[in-house]
């Protein structure tokens, strides 16, 4: 077995994706020597313990954090300014500080600033995820066949980067470096607007009578199901996702709309072709997301 990249890895924030990367540091043992985990509740901290998915657990930030070589904030991305500050003073000297926020210009903006001189800051974001959360939601294939991008500020240590690269390969994933403007944009549109759809979907359909809202559910198969599996994702990691990659998902969702326009005319004006030729763009980009082995 390979070396493990890290001496100590801590973990802030042990949920979803926090609780995946402890059980993959579980199951291969050449990620890190030992793991460290920190989360607010007791119940959490407890429940990571009960798992074995962790060395220790600690509930202070700055003890979690001492001695580590590698941290990575694993928490919603509006704990992260609040979170760096509480940490910044305890960092060891050459370790490695990362994240796996969903946003990453805010997070370069909030944490950047705070990291110490001889700290080297690696941005990333797994491309993996699914609608529960918590430290029972994650399992060791999350990240498997999926893409991280890394986000390396202008500047960053090559060595740095090529560690948090490898520590992400180890975890099966495809990396790909990418410039933090650009990633909020591309997220935006494949990732943020279709949570955000979904959610006002359900709120929309919730909003009918009591008794359409009855016949909602039980003819959901048709469509609607698939918008409430979304929906039902972590209120608070989306509250930060959404106020947190403000400028770009409002310029996608400002581009849907005029969209949506568009096809609420043409089906105002039985404009046939216009509705079929987007229905049948749908099917293409379904299908090579399928030859693309992302479905
Ligand atoms: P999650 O399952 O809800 O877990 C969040 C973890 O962070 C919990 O351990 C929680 O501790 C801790 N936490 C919450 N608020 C905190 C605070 N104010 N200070 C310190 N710790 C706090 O979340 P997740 O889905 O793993 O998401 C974690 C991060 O990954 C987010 O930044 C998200 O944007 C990003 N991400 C998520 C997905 C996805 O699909 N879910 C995909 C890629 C990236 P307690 O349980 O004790 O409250």
């Amino acid at each position: 077995m390979a070396e493990p990249l890290f001496r100590r890895l801590a973990l802030i924030g042990v949920g979803l994706i926090g609780s995946s990367l402890a059980r993959i540091a579980r199951e291969r043992g050449d990620l890190a020597g030992e793991v460290v985990a920190c989360a607010r509740t007791a119940k959490t901290r407890a429940r990571v313990m009960e798992l074995g998915i962790a060395d220790r657990v600690e509930e202070d930030p700055a003890r979690a954090v001492a001695g580590a070589d590698c941290v990575m904030l694993a928490a919603p991305v509006g704990a992260f300014a609040d979170l760096a500050a509480a940490i910044a003073p305890h960092l060891a000297p050459g370790a490695i500080l990362t994240d796996v926020g969903s946003t990453k210009q805010s997070v370069i903006r909030d944490v950047g600033p705070l990291v110490p001189a001889g700290v080297h800051f690696v941005p990333a974001h797994p491309l993996a995820g699914t609608e529960y959360s918590g430290p029972d939601s994650g399992f060791v294939t999350l990240f498997q066949g999926r893409y991280t991008l890394v986000v390396p500020p202008p500047g960053t240590d090559e060595d740095a980067i090529g560690r948090i690269e490898e520590l992400w390969r180890r975890c099966g994933s495809t990396v790909e470096r990418m410039e933090p403007a650009h990633h909020d944009r591309v997220l935006a549109i494949v990732s943020h607007l279709p949570h955000l759809l979904a959610f006002t979907i359900c709120g929309t359909a919730d909003d009918l009578a009591d008794e359409s809202r009855s016949e909602v559910l039980r003819f959901a198969a048709s469509g609607f199901r698939d918008f409430t599996r979304i929906a039902a994702s972590d209120p608070v990691m989306w509250r930060d996702v959404f106020l947190n990659n403000r400028e770009a998902l409002l310029e996608m969702l400002a581009r849907f709309l005029e969209d949506a326009q568009a096809m609420a005319r043409a089906v105002r004006w039985g404009d046939a072709g216009y509705i079929e030729d987007k229905v049948e763009r749908g099917r293409k980009i379904r299908r090579s997301l399928i030859e693309l082995k992302q479905a």
